[in-house]
């Protein structure tokens, strides 16, 4: 009986519990531009890593909105 040279199952233990990867992107929290198509005139909101693009007519050409700040008073 040479039952001893069985070893059980050595390695690596599993990863246990989930690491720091699902760290979202801080340009995920990036302020969308407001843009008015050029042919249609639709207002699209475009992201800076977004192209160009209308929504609804697809045309390429947009007039860069001037978005107005929002002031917000906290009332107390
Ligand atoms: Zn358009």
């Amino acid at each position: 009986m040479n039952k001893d040279s069985y070893q059980g199952p050595q390695g690596p233990p599993p990863l246990s519990g989930p690491q720091s990867a699902a760290t979202p992107r801080a340009s995920d929290n990036a302020p969308k531009m407001l843009y008015n198509c050029a042919d249609c005139g639709t207002e699209n909101e475009i992201k800076p890593k977004e192209p160009l693009r209308c929504k609804e007519c697809g045309h390429r050409i947009m007039y860069k909105q001037r978005t107005k700040r929002m002031v917000q008073f906290e009332a107390r």
